[in-house]
């Protein structure tokens, strides 16, 4: 980045600050104390498994009160959407090349500033609970309780600064009862930032005794393209291991498959079997996550207390026939993102802009009255949640995997960029000597759609003419980025 990059960079935040000051003088003048931040996180949950997103799989009666109560973001994306790297980027507000956390094999450095620090520096008291998933011990935080790596879903071992210890019951539930003792049992002198981080819904997707044969007779509406033949895609679309059927293990089903089946009657079989389980799971998720909202309704915290809820990513839910998350594609990058602040944001809105995970920590900061620092990339969008998105907010986002062929799912690694309208996505083809990828060069290929004619991104319009224009300007805009982001090959 350029010092004229900076200059202009420190200019806008400093005018994105002049303009919430009078917010924050007024509500400081009033002698109110900063909001409390609830930030709910699940794992894996993908948006149109949520009912304020229309989902047409379920209903999630307690994650909608927020959206009832709150806004909606609709383009809320992961810069990497795979799980560690996701959490990586919301609590350093930066890309995975700037953090240091590229794939599922990378620990946060503990010696890095996060969010957590920089809210407890400015006097709140700072908790994280349920799953971390960066390695080495949370930093920043007065209390932390958190699982092991993935965890268990049942009886699980839980770590905390006195070590470790196996918890009886299911891990939802437990997460649940663990963000409640923490919230009753706080420093009321302080304002809180606790970060409440579900396992579920991940894979192996196994649901509490309470709900094992829910949906037992039920059966889910399917994704229009959940046959869709992927020899018609392109070679990375072709070496994904993300079928529904052909790669699910034995783990997963927790049945047999049965014998005999075709390769698209196998396909409808898992995929009853699947998404049984992962809606299963949610669940448990949308009823912890009213036990918190009771619990703030119930003590007089509503008014002064952000809650978000989010997921580390999305998910295939058989669309492309797809499971899992990983490529650029609208499913996967895309976070759920409600949010209730009745201070400041009007109840049942929504919100097109893109917003990013790197902005979340900018977002927390400004709402605590704290300048973020230079070294985060991301950039506040407490004004576009009271419906004054500034003028200059970003039209396009960009995205990069760098897990190359790993983790047993042969996602090719690659970068692109997102407008509103369109998307382009090159992948290189390359591990670039990163832990956790596969050191196996595969051939460069270019994908770009058109989301507004092909939502569901079926139809790779890059060698079409009619979009050569377009394909230079989205070429320059991915360059631009990635210099702005100051990523390199
Ligand atoms: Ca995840």
């Amino acid at each position: 980045m350029s010092e004229q990059t900076l200059d202009r960079r420190s200019l806008l935040q400093a005018s994105i600050g002049a303009a919430l000051a009078p917010v924050l003088a007024r509500a400081q003048r009033a002698g109110a104390p900063p909001p409390n931040i609830l930030y709910i996180m699940s794992d894996d949950h993908a948006s149109h498994a949520i009912s304020a997103y229309g989902s047409k799989v379920n209903k999630t009666p307690n994650i909608d009160r927020i959206a009832n109560e709150g806004m909606r973001m609709n383009n809320c994306f992961a810069t990497n959407s795979i799980c560690t790297p996701s959490r990586g980027a919301v609590l350093t507000g930066q890309y995975s090349h700037k953090n240091g956390v590229y794939t599922l094999s990378d620990f946060i450095d503990p010696k890095k500033t996060t969010v957590a620090h920089l809210l407890r520096d400015a006097g709140y008291q700072t908790a994280m609970i349920g799953k971390w998933h960066l390695q080495t011990d949370p930093q920043g935080f007065d209390y932390w309780n958190i699982l092991p790596g993935q965890g268990a879903y049942h009886n699980p071992v839980f770590i905390t600064k006195e070590g470790k210890k196996q918890h009886q019951g299911y891990c939802t539930d437990l997460i649940g009862d663990f963000s409640l003792d923490f919230l009753k049992n706080r420093d009321k002198s302080k304002p809180f930032f606790l970060m409440s981080h579900h396992k579920a819904p991940h894979r192996a997707w196994q649901p509490s005794p309470k709900y094992a044969t829910w949906l037992m007779n039920e059966t889910i509406p399917e994704p229009d393209n959940l046959y869709e033949d992927i020899t018609k895609r392109g070679g990375a679309s072709q070496r994904a291991t993300l079928r529904i059927g052909e790669d699910f293990t034995e783990t997963d089903l927790k049945v047999p498959k049965p014998e005999g089946l075709s390769q698209r009657d196998m396909r409808k079989w898992a995929y009853q079997v699947y998404m049984k389980d992962y809606l299963r799971c949610i669940r448990s998720v949308d009823d912890n996550v009213g036990r918190l909202l009771d619990y703030l309704d119930a003590e007089g915290l509503k008014d002064n207390t952000i809650v978000v809820y989010t997921s580390d990513q999305g998910f295939f839910l058989g669309d492309h026939g797809w499971f899992d998350k990983r490529f650029m594609y609208e499913e996967t990058m895309r976070m759920p993102f409600l949010v209730r602040y009745p201070k400041h944001i009007q109840p049942h809105t929504t919100s097109n802009d893109i917003v990013l995970n790197v902005d979340f920590a900018p977002t927390f900061l400004e709402f605590a009255g704290q300048k973020a620092p230079d070294w985060m990339q991301g950039r506040s969008f407490a004004q576009n949640l009271a419906g004054k998105s500034p003028g200059d907010w970003r039209q396009s986002m960009y995205y990069r995997y760098w897990m190359h062929l790993g983790g047993g799912h042969t996602v090719t690694a690659h970068y692109g960029v997102r407008t509103h309208t369109h998307k382009l996505i090159y992948y290189y083809g390359q591990a670039l000597g990163k832990k956790g990828a596969v050191n196996k060069p595969t051939p460069p290929e270019w994908e770009m759609f058109d989301l507004e004619k092909d939502p569901r991104e079926m139809r790779n319009v890059y060698d079409d003419p009619a979009y050569a224009g377009l394909r230079e300007s989205l070429k320059k805009e991915l360059a631009r980025l990635k210099d702005h982001y100051q990523d390199t090959e």
